[in-house]
């Protein structure tokens, strides 16, 4: 592997000399004089006992999930999707934890139920990791789903696999930007985002971020946490057409802030279409409590910025917590 502060041409752009870094000319990050602020404000709330959202839910009774239908997603909560895909089963960042954090006490706590209970998952034969924050990467539902699932496989973003091998697990697929693994029939390739990562102090962006294209004879794509950016007109060139996106459309507000590294929920749809995605789940709301925004905000300004931009409603989901449907 590539270590950092490398010098030479051959590294590619996004290896800078401490850590990862964002490529885009637009990136500019929010200074620490404009956060701190804000990250205080938020403090009291990461050690409180979060408020229960009224997120919409219905009971997943397994129906479609079991019906061999070959394209199924299913919304847990936050950017955790169950997907079917052509005879595969794998989800996306699985979290079922009631707090994502560094510790038990202090974190963001979950605001609504998930839309399944882990027992109930069939069995899961990939994984899809976007980034180490603790919102994407969760230790208690990563060691449940091993213990379920003793053969699952893990695909992870560049030097995310040394915490999976702390705790024992080996099956671990690590990948650059632009590249790619098979599992089955399936071409999974790690495509670039722009955001960060980090759990603790001093690991900011020692690990990559990713997006993740999941090409069959459909095409799937996971985006991860981004601003928006000009990567994704690129992954569109690449990959696209996607015939399902699951993109964020919430932790957003304030603007200025988050601009750099979430995108709002019209920059979702913009991101859906430099993709080339046509059926687009909205997800990274309804779920924890990250940002300014209320909890259920996200649909309501994706649903608005779809009719300012005259994309059809029916292609753009906002699901249920634990609705299935085909793609
Ligand atoms: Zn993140
Ligand atoms: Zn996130």
């Amino acid at each position: 592997m590539t270590a950092f502060g490398q010098s030479g041409s051959s590294l590619p752009q996004h290896h800078g000399e401490n850590g990862f870094i964002n490529t885009d000319p637009d990136f500019a990050e929010a200074g620490f004089s404009e956060m701190a602020p804000w990250i205080l404000k938020k403090l009291p709330g990461t050690f409180a006992d979060g408020e229960k959202a009224e997120i919409a839910r219905e009971v997943n009774d397994g129906t479609l999930i079991g019906s061999g239908k070959p394209y199924t997603a299913t919304w847990i909560g936050h950017s955790t999707v169950l997907v079917q895909m052509e005879g595969k089963t794998f989800l996306t960042d699985p979290v079922w934890s009631s707090r994502v954090g560094p510790f038990k006490w202090a974190g963001s706590p979950r605001i609504s139920e998930p839309g399944m209970p882990i027992e109930k998952l069939p069995p899961i034969d990939f994984i899809l990791i976007s980034h180490n924050h603790y919102d994407h990467l969760d230790e208690a539902s990563i060691e449940e789903l091993v213990d379920r699932n003793p053969n699952v496989k893990f695909f992870v973003p560049l030097r995310v696999r040394d915490w999976f091998e702390e705790r024992g697990i080996r099956s671990v697929e690590e990948l650059d930007w632009w590249e790619g693994a098979s599992f089955g029939g399936l071409k999974i390739v790690c495509t670039p985002a722009q955001h960060f990562s980090g759990r603790w102090l001093g690991d900011r962006n020692q690990t990559l971020w990713c997006s993740w294209s999941v090409l069959g004879t459909k095409r799937l794509y996971f985006a991860g946490d981004s601003g928006y950016c000009s990567h994704f007109a690129n992954i569109g060139k690449r990959f696209g057409p996607f015939d399902l996106t699951l993109i964020p459309i919430g932790a957003y507000e304030p603007r200025k802030l988050m601009r750099p590294v979430h995108m709002d929920p019209a920059e979702a749809l913009m991101t859906h279409r430099d993709v080339r995605g046509r059926k687009l789940l909205g997800i990274h709301w309804g779920t924890f409590i990250l940002t300014d925004e209320p909890a259920d905000d996200p649909p309501k300004r994706m649903y608005e910025a779809a009719a300012r931009m005259q994309l059809p409603k029916d292609d753009l989901w906002a699901l249920k917590l634990g609705e299935s449907r085909e793609w």
